[in-house]
């Protein structure tokens, strides 16, 4: 067995040194198979999610290889969506933290150029963002990829989802032939295969088993006629009351349809997809991760990326085309060894659906009809949060601690009223429990907050 220490490792102290101040104790499984063919310059293709600690798994290997003195782009990371690229470069950051002068730059869409531009100019070390704007710098030549060393596509089959294998294929090109190319992806299909022949000089590919323990996921599947398929999802939420929950549908109008029927029936739902403009976006993202909103009707794109902690039920409102699709909605419950639901409805042209995912998880599919659910009537759910908004943010040198400081003192609100402050560009978002909301916005109607006035709105 080779140890799952840092130390066994060929990185510097400093980094050891760092790991031990985040707390990082031990690898995780994707870091142990993975970390010391990276150091060695090897390619990969690493099957492994969000959630096990792959970032560290190629961020460690990358910080060693990058030279603080040339002042290029020498690792980019493409990611498919701004959220994880956002996740992905924090981390980064933390990991980047024991060796000096290193700078890392966001490239992503939905955010002015200009800055980026700038950051660019002043020479950073390691970009990461999502491909479309890699692609805007590339052809502007505000990026240079010439002196490349590590690229890094991560959850690249999200990436093919979304469309963008020419983007891709067309970024890669201007990277150097003789580079270290490191592939991750939750599934392998075909076209992901084919990617990687083009791209990689003889991978090693190290799979990581599935974390979730059996029966810490309860799988229920329920067969209904088409017309039904609200009903049973109503008769659902009636019968097992998830505190929260993600539902999954197939089209960005069904995301949308679906919301305003569960919102209609007292369970207050709303619906992510790629139609939104990115700042609706946020504004859905941070509702949901704030727990200013229980349940979340998403797109498998749309949900790619998403920061949640563990959720009581997910529910596939259609079943996805590919059991390893399956597999991997469900596993946004029942994580950190909390028990979760999986519920599925399918119609009976969808039966060889579940025939697959049964074959895929060598083990029967329980289903069930939604008539004998035993239903509590009138059931409702609303989030335990509101999310106010503030006119004011990191531009306006908004910081967390201004905000609760301004509700905590002269709002005169309990610190326990007062949930995840997220601060953007230009705006500030802030859960408040529910019962002080009336309360935070009286204040905010003529308080200050560090200094200035601050319009505030429920969101
Ligand atoms: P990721 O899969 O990269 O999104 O990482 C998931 C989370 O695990 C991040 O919050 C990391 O900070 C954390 N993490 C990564 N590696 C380790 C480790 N070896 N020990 C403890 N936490 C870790």
């Amino acid at each position: 067995m080779a140890s799952d220490s840092f130390s066994s490792l060929s990185i510097s102290k400093a980094q050891l040194a760092n790991l031990e101040s985040l707390d990082y104790k031990k690898m995780t499984a994707i870091q142990k198979q993975s970390l010391p063919y990276v150091l060695k310059g090897r390619d990969l293709i690493a099957q492994a999610k969000t959630g096990s600690g792959k970032t560290a798994a190629f961020g460690i290997g990358l910080l060693e290889q990058i030279n603080p003195r040339f002042f290029g782009v020498q690792a980019l990371i493409l990611c498919p969506t701004r959220e994880l690229a956002d996740q992905v470069g924090k981390e980064l950051r933390r990991l980047a933290r024991s060796t000096p002068n290193i700078k890392l730059v966001l490239l992503c869409g939905g955010k002015p150029f200009g800055p980026q531009k700038g950051s660019l100019e002043h020479g950073a070390h390691i970009a990461v963002g999502t491909p479309g704007r890699i692609q805007d710098h590339l052809r502007k030549e505000t990026l240079k990829l010439d002196g490349l060393k590590t690229l890094v596509l991560d959850e690249a089959d999200r990436m093919l989802d979304m469309g963008f294998f020419d983007v891709m294929t067309e970024i890669i090109s201007q990277t150097p032939k003789k580079r270290q190319t490191l592939m991750f992806s939750a599934t392998y299909p075909s076209q992901i295969k084919k990617m990687c022949r083009s791209i990689q000089r003889d991978p090693v590919t190290v799979t990581v088993e599935s974390e979730h323990k059996a029966g810490v996921i309860d799988q229920m599947f329920y067969e209904v006629k088409k017309h039904e398929r609200n009903n049973t999802l109503l008769a659902l939420f009636e019968h097992y009351k998830p505190e929260t929950a993600l539902v999954f549908c197939h089209t960005k109008k069904e995301c949308d349809e679906v919301a305003r029927f569960l919102s209609g029936r007292n369970i207050e739902a709303l619906a992510i997809h790629g139609d939104l403009e990115q700042r609706e976006r946020d504004q859905v993202l941070v509702q949901f991760s704030n727990n200013s909103c229980s349940v979340l009707v998403a797109t498998d794109v749309a949900a790619r990326g998403l920061d949640i902690k563990s959720l009581a039920a997910v529910i596939n409102y259609e079943l996805p085309r590919d059991p390893e699709i399956y597999v991997h909605r469900i596993g946004r419950t029942g994580r950190a060894g909390e028990t979760g639901i999986a519920l599925s409805i399918f119609t009976e042209s969808e039966q060889f659906r579940v025939k697959s995912i049964e074959q895929y998880l060598k083990k029967p599919c329980i289903c069930d009809v939604y008539a004998s659910l035993d239903r509590e009537p009138g059931f409702s759910l609303t989030s335990p949060m509101v999310t106010i908004q503030l006119d004011a943010g990191r531009k306006n040198k908004m910081r967390p601690g201004d905000i609760l400081g301004a509700l905590t003192g002269e709002a005169g609100l309990a610190g326990s009223q007062i949930g995840k402050i997220d601060i953007f560009d230009m705006s500030s978002y802030v859960a408040i429990e529910r019962s002080a909301l009336r309360q935070a916005l009286n204040y905010m109607a003529n308080g200050k907050v560090k200094g200035r006035n601050v319009r505030a709105r429920r969101v």
